[in-house]
């Protein structure tokens, strides 16, 4: 068992893909022009439209506003006038809140990791990222939660890892790192000298239990 552990929230603790699929789904009956498309379609165009305009707001180009608005009007295939685009960005987010839940296997990783120091590590925006974790309960089970908000710098930049790391008291040698994105969550902490699990939710042997036993025996 490391000393300590770094961990990933979205699509690594909570299984964000789900909540934001299934509250995209619902764009039919929030917007007309979005009524005659099919529920999968707009999940799968929300998702292109999310990850590309996330990106753009974590590397500065955008506020977190900004690339709301940025994927309403990407799914409208329009110019929006913000207000629009914020009543149905608020309407599409109260939804999302509601499909938060814990990745499968969620307890028994926290369970079997009680007496390993945690931090989490995310690239979430700071207010959303506390709701998430003070909704799903799992709070008390983390010594912090750090967010691009800490260091200036979202991961890869290797200074949320070293403020996590500091913060436990530890050297990068002494944790693991879990988290589903290869990017930005397994390199860079392979690059510090953690060792690293790279989850993928739905897969058996890379879900979030399997980073404590591998087949090679504890990680
Ligand atoms: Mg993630």
């Amino acid at each position: 068992m490391p000393l300590g552990i770094l961990i990933d929230l979205d699509d690594t603790l909570i299984d964000d893909t789900f909540a934001m699929r299934q509250a995209a789904r619902s764009f039919g009956e929030l917007h007309e022009d979005l009524a005659a498309l099919a529920a999968d379609r707009l999940a799968d165009r929300w998702g292109e439209l999310t990850e590309t305009h996330w990106r753009r707001f974590r590397d500065g180009e955008t506020t977190l506003q900004g690339q709301r608005r940025a994927r309403v009007r990407g799914l409208l295939s329009r110019d929006v006038p913000d207000p629009e685009a914020d009543a149905l960005f608020a309407r599409y987010l109260e939804r999302y809140e509601t499909h938060w839940r814990r990745v499968e296997g969620a307890d028994e990783f926290l369970a079997r990791t009680a007496g390993v120091p945690k931090v989490i590590v995310s690239n979430g925006e700071r207010g959303q990222a506390l709701r998430k974790v003070e909704r799903l309960g799992v709070g008390r089970h983390f010594v912090a939660v750090l967010t691009p908000e800490h260091t200036g710098k979202p991961k890869p930049d290797p200074s949320l890892f070293l403020a996590a790391v500091a913060l436990l008291g530890l050297e990068p040698a002494d944790c693991l790192m879990i988290g589903d994105n290869l990017e930005a969550d397994i390199v860079p902490a392979r690059s510090l000298g953690m060792a690293a699990f790279h989850v993928s939710m739905h897969e058996p042997g890379r879900r979030l239990v399997d980073s404590l036993a591998g087949p090679e025996g504890p990680r």
